[in-house]
């Protein structure tokens, strides 16, 4: 008879606290420090003035939304209106 020993090996657990972890955050690119971004109110991202559509009727002439959110904000609200008069 042969009786097999299995070793089981000891879920090593290692723990990873030594370890430092550099995150390097580009938050300011050089070269593009000329436009000054602007934080659109829907989405919270800080784009270029070019990403958002010009409004004279607002203070700064510009809207608080960008032009994604404004785009999706009125698709929504066409297809809303779309579906209430079929
Ligand atoms: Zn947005």
């Amino acid at each position: 008879m042969t009786t097999r020993k299995r070793k089981t090996a000891a879920a090593t657990t290692e723990t990873t606290a030594t370890t430092t972890r550099r995150e390097a955050t580009a938050t300011a690119k050089s070269g593009d420090t000329s436009t000054p971004l602007r934080q659109c109110r829907k989405c919270g991202k800080r784009r270029r003035a070019s990403s958002f559509y010009h409004n004279a009727a607002l203070a700064d002439g510009l809207t608080p939304w960008c032009r994604d959110c404004l785009c999706a904000y009125y698709t929504a609200r066409r297809d809303a209106r779309r579906e209430a008069s079929q």
